[in-house]
């Protein structure tokens, strides 16, 4: 006897719920709460402007936090002069400074820096040597006491401690059967964060202020490590696979590595790594993070595309060209209908290229257009709300269509206040 067949991710696993704060923003990550989607800038932090702009780009493009490298005193100058770019700007994204090697420094020497960060960074791996590691640690956590700030202690396969790493070894010497490098090197990453975050508790910093992540640049190596320490811990986990790398290569290791990972419950906040190409739009990792989280069902950020391929019936590129205009105006149009027109971000588009599947997935999507294919008769039938409205004919029918979607946007989604 068959069962009813259910989707969706599983429940999401119990996390401390962390805030990171600034101003009235109030970003809230685990507890419960929506996957944040987070980025960070790529420019020089003490070129105050082109560091502000790229923020408030990263802002408008749907980034709820943004990092920037705190690397030196000239960068923790920079960052408070940064802060009061962004207020004039309107934008009240919360910063995270990234901190490695002098954070303990910096953070204590400028305290309007430490100060206008709403999150720091801070790197295991990357705070001192020796007797100066917890010293040095230490002096990081009481600002963040001091201001109460949120951290994430973010362990990175990269730069692991190395005085701890030796000591898992050792102990993995030990064993009857010792364990494989690899499974070491799990172990290593997953006790940095853990007893890291221990050490940050036992000076004082809450446990709500806390967020743990263990990165590695491997999709299998991520899964496993994660799905361990999801199950050791229960603060907030920042998720993410470090240098995933360019273009598609990038986008699909990191979509691989996320997706699972979160179909089992697992992330309260994702960044996708993604290196830019040449003069490409740093946005693009935020535009990433947000098509996973939506393709999957678990957020809603901007009104999907349903777009076919196109195959040997659409030997034009009339359907391409449409179905990329169409994201491009959706998209460009989100930072005011979202709160213009609440809602309109579950609308659905469909583009499709011809006759075969045209009509019919475009009776299911809030508006639908079906391209006429090769040798069939140049008429591009609209269909809204499953209805055909409408026939477009002619050389302006990307304009003609965005039309009609602005115009279905402003009825069906307006409120009193829309106007
Ligand atoms: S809808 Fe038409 S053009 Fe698009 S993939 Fe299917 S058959 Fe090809």
């Amino acid at each position: 006897m068959s069962t009813e067949i259910f989707s969706g991710p599983l429940p999401r696993l119990f996390r401390f719920s962390a805030t990171v704060v600034y101003g009235k923003r109030e970003v809230v990550i685990g507890g419960g709460a929506p996957v944040v989607v987070q980025s960070m800038t790529n420019t020089d932090t003490t070129d105050v402007i082109g560091t502000a702009i790229q923020i408030k780009e990263l802002a408008r493009a749907g980034s709820e936090m943004v990092r920037l490298t705190v690397n030196t005193p000239e960068a923790a100058k920079a960052v408070p002069e940064i802060r009061e770019q962004l207020d004039k700007m309107g934008i009240d994204v919360p910063l995270v400074g990234d901190f490695h090697y002098n954070g303990h420094l910096l953070l204590n020497d400028y305290p309007d820096c430490a100060q206008a960060l709403s999150k720091y960074r801070i790197n295991p791996g990357n705070v001192g040597q020796g007797v100066k590691k917890d010293l040095q640690f230490a002096k990081m956590i009481e600002v963040a006491c001091r201001y109460d700030k949120t951290i994430r202690i973010g362990v990175n396969w990269g730069s692991l401690d190395q005085s701890l790493l030796a000591r898992i070894m050792d102990e993995n010497a030990r064993r009857d059967q010792p364990w494989t490098a690899q499974g070491v090197m799990y172990e290593a990453l997953i006790t940095s964060a853990i007893e890291s975050a221990a050490k940050a508790e036992e000076i004082g910093l809450a446990s709500n202020r806390i967020i743990l992540s263990c990165k590695v640049s491997a999709v299998q190596d991520l899964i496993a490590v994660y799905s361990e320490l999801a199950r050791r811990c229960r603060y907030p986990l920042h998720l993410g696979l470090t240098e995933a790398g360019m273009g598609s290569k990038g986008i699909v290791a990191s979509t691989a590595a996320l997706a699972v990972l979160m179909q089992q419950g697992i992330g309260d906040t994702i960044r996708i790594s993604l290196t830019p190409e040449p003069g490409g739009d740093r946005c693009k990792e935020v535009y990433v993070a947000q098509e996973i989280l939506q393709t999957m069902g678990l957020r809603k950020f901007s009104p999907m595309v349903i777009a076919c391929p196109g195959c040997g019936r659409t030997t034009s590129t009339v359907f391409q060209e449409l179905a990329d205009s169409i994201q491009t105006f959706l998209r460009d149009q989100m930072p005011v209908w979202k709160t213009k027109y609440p809602g309109v971000e579950s609308m659905n588009v469909a583009v499709m290229g011809c006759i075969v599947n045209g009509p019919g997935e475009s009776k299911h999507a809030n508006i639908g257009i079906s391209l006429p294919g090769t040798g069939e008769s140049p008429a591009a039938p609209v269909f809204v709300d499953g209805v055909k409205v409408k026939t477009l004919r002619g050389e302006n029918i990307a304009t003609e269509f965005q039309a009609i979607v602005q115009e279905y946007v402003v009825k069906n989604y307006s409120t009193p206040s829309s106007a």
